[in-house]
């Protein structure tokens, strides 16, 4: 982080528009606006719509509407990745025209699905018109960070990964480059997300330091589960817009380990909420039972 950005502190809540506004997305939009209500920060909103073929029509309309319904405004206009997708383009050309980056030609079927690439295309002439994803070259170092709830992280890309996709061969820029090149757009300077992006964050950190681009503080809370599993628009997701505000916001404080009291009127509790926010109550976990918390909240 530079010295400049030390003095405002920005935060972000960045879903996709793939579904309904669910328990899951709402722990993440509470945690983040809290936090930079408590840093006297701005909280920005973005709408991460460059995955054309999971997006759900109607759904950021659905989001930005259930985030308004819940007392979070952002301090600024909602930033759409649909319109920066030549921006993304640029920096993937760049990183292609210094050689950080080559295109791969092959296909989940040639990789035999595995979970770390091989290297095949790194040095190889990419032949104009079969279709090509473009990679990412990761060095063999390991990326550490510290993070705000999961404590230290440790990764070497080159053996669990290795060179990762920043374009998509059906020509869609990836979202670990977008959310990078928009992070650092944006100054924001902590991000607080679900721990099931904790795995990505390496990534992001490295594709921060290839793009010369200062890195975000990284805070990741622990997501919601039922049975295991995380909650999706499948799982455990009667739609947001159905439910009382004021106790879905209780409901997400106790989750994150704070106790409000019983308030009945929705800006109250935003004002006990923003006193009260203490990032260290929330539970070093990278996930907790529903059913536990509605058991205690209860
Ligand atoms: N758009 C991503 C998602 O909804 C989250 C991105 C982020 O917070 O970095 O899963
Ligand atoms: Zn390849």
């Amino acid at each position: 982080m530079s010295n400049e950005l030390l003095d405002g502190y920005v935060g972000r809540f960045a879903p996709s528009p793939t579904g309904d506004l669910h328990f899951g997305s709402v722990l993440a939009a509470v945690a983040s606006y809290l936090q930079a209500r408590r840093n006297s920060g701005k909280w920005l909103v973005r709408i991460e719509d460059i995955d054309p073929p999971r997006e759900v029509p109607g759904s950021a309309a659905e989001i930005l509407a259930g985030i308004a319904r819940l007392g979070m405004r952002p301090d600024e206009p909602v930033l759409f990745q649909s319109k920066r997708v030549h921006v993304y383009r640029e920096k993937c050309a760049e990183l292609l025209a210094k050689g950080l980056a080559f295109q791969c030609t092959c296909s989940r079927k040639t990789l035999h699905g595995a979970s770390t690439y091989p290297g095949t295309c790194r040095n190889s002439i990419y032949l104009r018109n079969s279709p090509a994803s473009i990679r990412i070259r990761v060095e063999n170092c390991t990326v550490c960070f510290q993070d705000g709830r999961q404590g230290s992280v440790s990764e070497n890309l080159h053996e669990t990964c290795g060179d990762f996709v920043i374009w998509r061969t059906d020509d869609l820029p990836a979202y670990q480059l977008a959310v990078v090149v928009d992070d650092s757009f944006q100054n924001i300077t902590e991000v607080v997300r679900g721990a099931d992006l904790l795995d990505s964050t390496t990534r992001q950190l490295y594709l921060q330091s290839v793009l010369g681009l200062d890195s975000p503080v990284y805070t990741h809370i622990p997501v919601a589960t039922v049975g295991g599993q995380k909650l999706s628009k499948h799982l455990y997701s009667d739609p947001v817009s159905q439910q009382n505000p004021v106790t879905l916001v209780t409901q997400a404080l106790s989750f994150l380990g704070h106790s409000p009291p019983l308030i009945t009127d929705l800006d109250k509790l935003w004002q006990w909420a923003k006193q009260n926010w203490n990032i260290s109550r929330v539970p070093p976990v990278p996930s907790i039972e529903l059913e536990q918390v509605s058991r205690i909240g209860a």
